[in-house]
């Protein structure tokens, strides 16, 4: 164990000499107070040192001792339900402990010592287990199984003991007859991806039941996606929505917000948040990862590793699990400070030259991979990041390196927002470029014709933002009356589709299957009423037909209904546009 004394302190940074035999990324335990830190730049035997506590009183002279290992993070039962700050110390106990001025250099396990948990065996003494397989599981909180693996580091063998039980985390489980032995609880390094047997193809989609995700801009489970949040848009709205409904079992949130005040509107919001499959909180399927006031920027970066390598933990248990960090653009800027202390070269806006390969590394370490393990069980980690571009221009350094790497974007747009549309993601700036590849899975799994009508909806929309400018410039008088129709029905994409309430009981959540009637109803006014104009119907009459209050109130109808609701409707505009053009025949 190496130990070197202080000889500058800067802010967060800390150097220390006399470290020769430390390591790039060591824990280290900074001064009388043990401050945590990780060493991010070694010279010789000059380490310096990102802390990760407020370093104020540390002086030159005191000492700084490695660990010899790297930052890691505690995994087994006791992660869901807990709040924890961006180094995995659980927020409520280190609260209780020290009341509400957080102490410095506090060590209060990650994981619960006490606690007791009931272990059930997967398998029995004599059977073979490899590294990833389960072994046996606990049952966490009411909606989460956790399952207890064999760690990636282990070799594997035959099992020469293994024992129901109630277990802490620090027992002993299970005894190879190589002699390792099987806890509920792994370490593992918050740097360095968890291993997988291998990545597969993000084919399937990450339901979130949000018609403007799903239908315009899907998500693949085990996709990345990025969100803008300018102030007022929606975003917080729009991610507890991705929380509660998208089709991942677990969801780990990682806010490393700027002011305090932003961080405690998470810790409050969240836990008040109801899981819409179980009526229970939200919580029990969830890890909280936010960085308190009093800890300095640099604790965003490990904020962020620490969410991820937990993500990855119950990804390989093979649940879907989704991610969400608010906002990478917070610790981008952490990154940008830590980088001018070091003296390094900055890059454009001051940004450090490896911005781009950091924000990489950490969206690559979202996918759908098969778990190591025997079974070749399938789990996967979405990652949706915000960013917060200064006054909303993604030009800017941190969105266009997160653009270069995720494949969804949903572009939230303030004007839309003022105008109360939501959920404000902009249908004309936003993209995903897992359409074509999920489109195949909603042809096969919903309707053949899924991708067809999307076009054709994403056509009408884009054609009215040309016409919009024609209307601007001289009117609507001007337009042909086809054009007019284009105009209506792209508004009714808006408002009967697009639109979305999350505070409505129904509109809050729309199936798949419900979505393609939509999407079916929508389209067909459109064209059918297309026909019935070139056959002479007036277009007055078509704006006024009175089923398309029926198809604007499709949203509300409950997911029972809509086989019934949709005939009738199907129906009624066939039969009132016969009405319309046997009207201008009578004339
Ligand atoms: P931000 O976090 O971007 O500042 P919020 O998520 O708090 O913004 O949203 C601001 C307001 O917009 C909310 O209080 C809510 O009234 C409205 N809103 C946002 N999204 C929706 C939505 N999907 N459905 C209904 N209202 C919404």
């Amino acid at each position: 164990m190496s130990k070197g004394t202080i000889t500058k302190v800067a802010g967060p940074l800390v150097i220390a000499d006399g470290m020769r035999d430390a390591n790039m990324y060591d824990l280290v335990r900074v001064g009388d107070e043990r401050l945590i830190g990780e060493i991010i730049e070694m010279h010789e035997d000059r380490a310096s040192i990102q802390v990760y506590e407020e370093t104020s009183g540390l002086g030159t002279g005191t000492s700084v001792e490695s660990t010899g290992m790297p930052l890691s993070v505690e995994l087994g039962p006791g992660l869901i339900t807990t709040i924890y700050d961006g180094i995995q110390r659980p927020l409520e106990k280190i609260l209780a402990q020290t009341g509400n001025n957080l102490k410095r250099g506090i060590e209060v396990p990650s994981l619960d010592r006490d606690k007791k948990w009931h272990f059930v065996p997967k398998v029995s003494e004599g059977d073979t287990v490899v590294a990833g397989d389960v072994v046996g599981t606990v049952q966490e909180t009411e909606v989460v199984e956790h399952r207890i693996m064999v760690p990636p580091t282990f070799k594997g063998g035959v099992v020469k003991s293994i024992k129901e039980g109630d277990f802490t985390v620090d027992e002993v489980v299970a005894v190879l007859d190589n002699g390792e032995e099987i806890g509920l609880m792994q370490k593992w390094p918050v740097r360095k991806g968890r291993p997988y047997a291998k990545k597969i193809d993000p084919n399937i989609p990450l339901v979130t039941g949000q018609r403007v995700v799903d239908a315009l801009f899907p998500l693949a489970k085990g996709g990345c996606a990025a969100i803008p949040g300018p102030f007022g848009s929606g975003k917080t709205v729009t991610q507890h929505q991705l929380a509660k409904w998208a089709d991942a079992e677990i969801v780990v949130y990682i806010g490393c917000g700027e002011r305090g005040n932003e961080m405690t509107d998470v810790l409050l919001e969240f836990p008040e948040l109801i899981d819409p499959h179980t009526g229970k909180s939200l919580m029990e399927r969830t890890v909280l990862i936010a960085n308190t006031s009093d800890m300095p920027v640099a604790a965003r970066e490990a904020s962020v590793y620490t969410g991820i390598t937990i993500a990855e933990y119950f990804r390989d248990m093979g649940y879907s699990v989704a991610l969400m960090a608010d906002s990478t653009s917070r610790w981008a800027e952490a990154l940008r400070e830590m980088s001018g202390r070091l003296e390094e070269m900055p890059g454009e806006e001051g940004y450090p030259a490896y911005l781009g390969s950091r924000i990489a590394q950490f969206y690559e370490r979202a996918g759908r991979v098969v778990a190591l393990g025997s079974d070749e069980r399938e789990g996967a980690l979405s990652a949706i990041g915000a960013v917060s571009p200064p006054g909303g221009d993604i030009s800017e350094p941190v969105s266009q390196a997160t653009l270069r790497i995720v494949k969804v974007y949903w572009g939230l747009d303030a004007a839309l927002a003022y105008k109360r549309h939501f959920p404000a993601i902009n249908w004309l700036s936003s993209y995903s470029l897992y359409a074509d590849k999920l489109g195949k899975w909603f042809n096969t799994e919903v309707a053949d014709d899924w991708t067809v009508l999307r076009t054709k909806m994403m056509t009408l929309l884009s054609e009215e933002s040309e016409l919009d400018e024609i209307v601007k410039m001289v009117g609507m008088d001007a337009l042909s009356e086809a054009d007019r129709l284009k105009m209506e029905a792209a508004r009714s994409i808006r408002e009967d589709f697009l639109h979305q309430v999350a505070f409505d009981p129904v509109d809050t959540y729309t199936s798949p299957k419900k979505m393609h009637y939509m999407m079916t109803l929508v389209c067909a006014f459109y064209e059918r009423s297309a026909e019935a104009l070139s056959k002479g119907a007036s277009i007055k009459d078509i704006i006024d037909l009175p089923v398309r209050e029926a198809i604007g109130r499709f949203k509300y109808i409950k997911e029972d209904d809509i086989d019934a609701e949709f005939a009738k409707i199907d129906e009624r505009l066939n039969s009132e546009l016969a009405d319309a053009l046997n009207k201008e025949e009578d004339y």
